[in-house]
């Protein structure tokens, strides 16, 4: 059902984006990857995946900082694949520091690439999708679009945001075949992640083992990281006609972390 549908997911040159695109490649979805990062890297990528999978996959890098960039990204990929039927808005940065101390453009830049580029890639999107009658929209979100934890302000502020377009969007759009849905995912092992730990050890005056053990896996009653295959199988699904009646939802996939 999901074959030759196209896909655009950004931020999928590393991490959960990433092992999104490789997922939907093994389901015959044709793949817009995209993400910064060195081209001659992203073109392996790009190679590798299309020779193991027989889809198309393409990439761009387009900077998701710029408005314009953002909904050039999408009509590139109606272009090149003559569709969008799927947008997966993943890519996200984090920085951890006091409120008092958070640089500016550390703040902005979070709600940039988080929170507003989500806004036109799905404005751009959207028309195509209501034209063909049929589309996914999925956010990647992460458990601080539902809770908050001290020296994250931009970030679960940005998530926060997001659950709110998930939810207004996907009303929008209920009547025309076309759901909109949050994913939660508590830690995943990513750059992102392994990025921050020396960050929220200087902040909180503990080593790096201490942060994975009294901070990190302290957060999920599992008390292990989440793998990107866990994320990727629930997009999956998410995308498939079993799914059509879930829209709206923000569904955490976070080892009981915002069950408590
Ligand atoms: P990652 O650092 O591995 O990947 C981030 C991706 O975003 C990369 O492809 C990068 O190139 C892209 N990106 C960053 N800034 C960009 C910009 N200005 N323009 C274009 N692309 C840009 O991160 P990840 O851990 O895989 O995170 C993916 C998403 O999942 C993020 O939205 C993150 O907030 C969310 N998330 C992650 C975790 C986790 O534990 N890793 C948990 C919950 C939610």
């Amino acid at each position: 059902m999901l074959s030759n549908k196209v896909a655009l997911i950004t931020g999928s040159t590393s991490g959960i984006g990433l092992g999104l695109a490789r997922e939907f490649a093994r389901q015959g979805i044709h793949v817009m990857l995209h993400g910064l990062g060195e081209p001659g890297e992203a073109e392996r990528l790009r190679k590798s995946l299309a020779e193991e999978t027989g889809v198309k996959v393409s990439y761009d890098d387009a900077d998701l900082r710029t408005p314009e960039k953002v909904a050039g990204l999408v009509a590139k990929t109606e272009q090149l694949f003559g569709s969008l039927d799927i947008l997966v808005n993943n890519a996200g940065i984090q920085h951890v520091a006091a409120v008092e101390e958070f640089p500016l453009e550390r703040w902005n830049a979070i709600q940039d690439i988080v929170l507003n580029s989500s806004f036109h890639a799905i404005r751009a999107a959207v028309p195509g999708m209501k034209r063909r009658g049929w589309g996914r929209i999925i956010n990647i979100v992460s458990a601080h679009g539902l809770v908050a934890s001290p020296f994250k302000s931009a970030y679960v502020a940005a998530k926060h945001g997001l659950v709110g377009l998930t939810k207004t969007v996907a009303l929008e759009l209920a009547e025309v075949s076309i759901t909109c849905n949050a994913i939660c995912p508590g830690y995943v092992r990513t750059p992102l992640v392994e990025g921050q730990l020396e960050a929220q050890a200087k902040t909180r005056g503990l080593s790096r083992d201490q942060v994975i053990r009294e901070v990190i896996l302290a957060a999920q009653p599992t008390r292990r990281f989440i793998e990107v295959e866990e994320i990727a199988a629930l997009a999956v699904f998410l995308c498939g006609e079993q799914a059509r009646s879930i829209t709206g939802a923000a569904i955490p996939v976070d080892g009981g972390w915002t069950a408590r």
